[in-house]
C-alpha cells in the first residue's frame, strides 16, 4: 500500500524535479500515509489523533520552586535538604521538571518502551522550560547512555532523544560520546535504595578528556539519583568542572522519607 502511494506521488512531481526534492516527496507521503494508516494515539488516556493530549497535559504536575539545591526535592527551607546535609556528591544538582505520576508516566512509559519516539520533543519541552528558571552556565549536554545491549535490544536511547531536542532549544552541543556504560545493570526500577547504588557503581567511564567542561545529564526519570551519582562520578574523575543533572521527571519522594521503590 505504501508503494502505491509511493508510485503515485512519484507520478505527480514534474519531470524537472531533482532527485533531491523527489526524495523529500516521498519521504513527507510516506509520514503523511503512516499516519493516516497509524494516527498518533495519547499515551495518557488513549484518545486518537493526538501525541500528548490538551486534557492529560492540564494534569502533569510541575516541581514546585522550592526545592533543595543538590537533589531537586521540595524542601521546607532554602540550600540543602536534610538528606542532603553532610553527605558528598560528584553532582553540582539535579534539575527535574515534572512529577513521575499519571499521565506523564504513560507518556515516559510509551516513549522507553514503547518505541513512541515522536513523544520526545513534546517531553522535552517541560525540560527546557524546567532549565530556563535556573541560572546555571553549562557547556554541553550529555545524555546518559544505555549499555551497548540495551539499546541495540530497544534500538534507540530515550535519554538521547529528550537531549536531541533540547540542545537546540537551548543552543547547546549534545555529547553522546563522551560517557559510555559498560556495564549491564539490572533495571533499577526493580531495586532498593542500596542495590540501585552498588548496581550502577562504575557502571560509566568517560570516552577521552572532560577537563574543564561544565556539563548538564540529561535523562528521563530520576528516583534516588543514583544512575545521575555514577555518571557524574566518571566525569568528575576525567575532570570536569561542573556537573548538573536535567530530568524530565522525578519520582514522588520527599526529603526524611523513605525512598519509593518501584518506578
Ligand atoms: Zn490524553
Ligand atoms: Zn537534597
Amino acid at each position: 500500500m505504501r508503494d502505491d502511494a509511493d508510485r503515485s506521488a512519484a507520478m505527480t512531481v514534474a519531470p524537472s524535479t531533482s532527485p533531491q526534492r523527489l526524495l523529500t516527496w516521498l519521504r513527507l507521503g510516506g509520514t503523511a500515509l503512516l499516519d493516516l494508516l497509524f494516527p498518533p494515539r495519547c499515551p495518557g488516556c488513549g484518545r486518537v489523533g493526538d501525541l500528548f493530549c490538551q486534557n492529560c497535559r492540564t494534569q502533569v504536575e510541575w516541581i514546585p520552586p522550592a526545592v533543595c539545591d543538590r537533589c531537586g526535592r521540595p524542601t521546607a527551607h532554602a540550600g540543602l535538604c536534610d538528606d542532603c546535609r553532610g553527605r558528598s556528591s560528584s553532582l553540582d544538582g539535579i534539575v527535574a521538571a515534572v512529577v513521575f505520576a499519571g499521565p506523564l508516566r504513560e507518556a515516559i512509559h510509551s516513549l522507553k518502551y514503547g518505541n513512541n519516539r515522536a513523544l520526545a520533543g513534546a517531553l522535552a519541552d517541560y525540560m527546557t522550560t524546567a532549565w530556563r528558571r535556573h541560572n546555571h552556565t553549562v557547556d554541553c549536554i550529555v545524555p546518559v547512555p544505555l549499555h551497548v545491549s540495551r539499546q541495540a535490544e530497544r534500538g534507540y536511547n530515550q535519554a538521547a532523544l529528550l537531549a536531541q531536542a533540547i540542545g537546540p532549544a537551548l543552543g547547546l552541543p549534545v555529547n553522546e560520546k563522551l560517557v559510555a556504560r559498560h556495564k549491564a545493570t539490572r533495571q533499577q526500577a526493580l531495586l532498593s535504595t542500596a542495590e540501585r547504588r552498588a548496581n550502577v557503581k562504575d557502571a560509566f567511564s568517560c570516552q577521552g578528556t572532560a577537563t574543564g567542561l561544565r556539563i548538564v545529564l540529561v535523562d528521563d526519570v530520576c528516583t534516588t539519583g543514583s544512575t545521575l551519582e555514577s555518571c557524574a562520578t566518571a566525569l568528575r574523575a576525567a575532570g570536569a568542572a561542573n556537573i548538573w543533572a536535567l530530568t524530565l521527571a522525578r519520582a514522588r519522594w520527599l526529603p526524611g522519607q523513605p525512598a519509593p521503590d518501584a518506578v
